[in-house]
């Protein structure tokens, strides 16, 4: 199998690349490096099925010989790159969506777009099932990823509609772990890099919104079996453990052992209220849910931010 990732380099792409190479996949992975990070794929560098192209899929994509399957992850994908970078990001979900499918047809290879949750928007109804509609705002801070991501959805089904390209489409939900930006503002690494810098953990409104955090080796996995599998129609893939922000806090301050305060700061505009995953379909159809427990993989990730921030295990930090 010859698999193309584009945003291979970033935090789910990396992770992406790792499990193909596992599984025996020659792996292309393409990133522009905007969001992306070399040094997530620094140790796949020199495998023998390992290749790297630095590329922007908004334009014209071209790759040398056959490929088996395409899996379109480059977008950024938190809310502070969205603010920072809404003209990339609703160019990488609609124009580099086009070309992506424009090479799966090409090659008649087999295509997985990375969709999210905030499809859903700010949901109307709890928990979000994948006949859910959404209510989005359009014209938001958050429209340019929900739209872009919208519009990618539209464009996999009328190019599977169309073109008779072998399509699948997941809907990702808050996922953590290694190999997260600590500085991309999401709350995950948000709250863990405060907790380990001693800093003041922010929790923006009252905390009362909802979340629901899904380790990254779990949906991985989850996103390898749609893969395999013959459900073109998107799946939500996630883990349904919901919890407001508030309580998140908490457990990075127990699990941290952090003496740091919890502040408050306003809720930035049309933040969700609530969000988790209907994952029925997801057990039905991949025999799939997550098994790593939130304490588990929240020390997985604390371990990777503290090499990140030079700490070590007595919580000192480390010159240079
Ligand atoms: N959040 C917070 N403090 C932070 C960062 C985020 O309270 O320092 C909240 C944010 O307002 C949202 C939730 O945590 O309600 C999850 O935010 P994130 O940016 O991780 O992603 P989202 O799920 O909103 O796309």
């Amino acid at each position: 199998m010859r698999t193309l990732v584009t945003g291979g380099a970033g935090f789910l792409g990396s992770h992406l690349c790792e499990r193909l190479i596992q599984e025996g996949h020659h792996v292309i992975c393409m990133d522009n490096l905007i969001t992306g990070d070399l040094n997530n794929v620094a140790h796949l560098f020199g495998h023998e099925r390992f290749r790297f192209i630095k590329h922007d899929v908004t334009e014209y994509i071209f790759v040398e010989g056959k490929l088996d399957t395409i899996l379109h992850f480059a977008s950024p994908a938190s809310p502070i790159d969205y603010l920072e970078l809404p003209i990339q990001t609703l160019k990488v979900g609609s124009l580099g969506t086009h070309k992506a499918l424009g090479l799966a047809k090409e090659k008649k290879a087999r295509f997985l777009l990375a969709s999210t949750s905030e499809v859903y928007g700010d949901p109307l109804v709890h928990p979000q099932p994948e006949e859910y509609f959404g209510n989005v705002s359009p014209i938001g801070p958050r429209g340019v990823y929900d739209e872009a991501k919208r519009f990618a959805e539209a464009m996999v089904m009328a190019y599977r509609r169309y073109h008779g390209v072998d399509t699948r489409i997941a809907r990702i939900f808050n996922t953590y772990g290694p190999r997260m930006r600590l500085h991309d503002g999401r709350v995950v690494p948000g709250f863990l890099g405060q907790a380990l810098r001693g800093e003041d953990l922010t929790v923006f409104g009252d905390g009362s919104q909802t979340r629901s955090f899904c380790y990254v080796s779990d949906l991985i996995d989850g996103i390898y079996r749609l893969l395999l599998s013959q459900e073109t129609d998107p799946v939500n893939i996630g883990n349904p453990a919901e919890m407001t922000v508030l309580e998140f806090a908490q457990v990075i301050m127990r699990i941290t052992g952090s003496k740091s305060r919890i502040v408050y700061r306003s809720l930035p505009q049309d933040d969700p209220k609530v969000r988790q995953p209907d994952i029925s379909k997801a057990k039905r159809i991949l025999g799939w849910e997550p098994k790593v427990p939130l304490e588990e993989g929240i020390r997985e990730t604390m371990k990777f931010f503290k090499q990140q921030l030079n700490i070590n295990d007595r919580g000192v930090a480390q010159p240079g």
